[in-house]
């Protein structure tokens, strides 16, 4: 039975029955894992599409397992919301990348660092507090941060998230809408929200230069992004001829493994320092 709950943990069932044995050693595995410092941020550089600037990062969570190795976000970000560990999860996220805002902003290796909110942090009473905190414990600037939130996590509760969102851009936090163009804002939700920025999904990038179509998809969404004064950034930037591609119809900023893939922190201060010399 022990056997067969650890080969079926990474695969999830969100049916799961909440106080089920499964469910609670799961839960534990990862409060131990935040305890243990096995939870590791990974950073991906972005670059500007005129002249290559590096402009800013993401912070992707993974799972130093001791014995399952490096687990991937997907398998366990939908269990830590399902059981409402994502608040402890997001907090610390929040936490490492102030701390690395602090260590990277001040010697102008990195002017921004974006991370993740889900759609449970948006409803979260003392999210924008405890953020404001933990910003300030580490001596780091609100405007060099950016949450990423999902067009659906905002499109469940658009008035709840509208008011989280405006509390953390009065902090002076820069916001974007991630995966843009997998879900159903409106012109009219877009125009009420205080974005900085519209993240063009990956699933329209990634073959850009094989299918029309979806090249046609991302042209409209940069112009959506630019008739509403937004910058727009293009996810899943796997080619040169992608890259160009977005130039050409000028897309502001690119992320992808292009230009790199998520990198331990280490590597990818070594990564930025490489850039600037060169
Ligand atoms: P996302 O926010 O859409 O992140 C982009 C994902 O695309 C990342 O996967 C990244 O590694 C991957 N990616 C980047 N460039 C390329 C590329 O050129 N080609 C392809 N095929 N993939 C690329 P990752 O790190 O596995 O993260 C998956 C998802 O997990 C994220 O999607 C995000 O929704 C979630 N996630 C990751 N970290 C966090 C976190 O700290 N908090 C929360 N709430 N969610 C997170
Ligand atoms: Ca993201
Ligand atoms: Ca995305
Ligand atoms: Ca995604």
């Amino acid at each position: 039975e022990a056997k067969r709950r650890r080969a079926g943990w990474l695969a999830y069932d969100p049916r799961f029955d909440h106080g089920s044995a499964a469910t609670l050693t799961l839960l534990g595995e990862m409060r131990r894992a935040l305890q243990r410092q096995e939870l590791r941020l990974f950073v991906q550089p972005k670059l500007h599409l005129l002249d290559g600037t590096l402009v800013g990062a993401e912070a992707l969570v993974r799972w130093q397992h001791p014995e399952r190795g490096l687990v991937p976000p997907l398998e366990f970000i939908p269990f830590a919301e399902e059981t409402g560990f994502i608040h402890e999860l997001s907090l610390w996220v929040i936490d490492e990348a102030a701390r690395l805002l602090a260590r990277w902003g001040p010697i102008g290796l990195l002017p921004r660092l974006s991370v993740n909110l889900s759609v449970h942090d948006l409803m979260k009473a003392d999210l924008v507090t405890q953020l404001a905190a933990r910003l300030q414990h580490h001596g780091a600037s609100p405007q060099a941060l950016c949450l990423e939130i999902t067009e659906s996590a905002i499109m469940n509760d658009p008035q709840r998230a509208l008011q989280t969102l405006q509390a953390l851009k009065a902090l002076g936090c820069k916001l974007s809408i991630d995966d843009f163009g997998t879900g159903y804002s409106s012109y009219a939700t877009l125009r009420n929200l205080p974005v900085d920025e519209l993240k063009i999904d990956m699933s329209f990038v990634r073959a850009m230069e094989k299918v029309p179509k979806d090249a046609m998809i991302v042209r409209s969404i940069i112009e959506v992004a630019h008739n509403l004064n937004l910058s727009v950034v293009a996810e899943g930037v796997e080619n040169e001829a992608i890259w160009q591609q977005l130039a050409t119809l000028g897309c502001d900023e690119a992320q992808g493994w292009h230009i790199g893939r998520p990198m331990p922190v280490e590597s990818f201060e070594a990564w930025a320092r490489e850039r600037a010399a060169a």
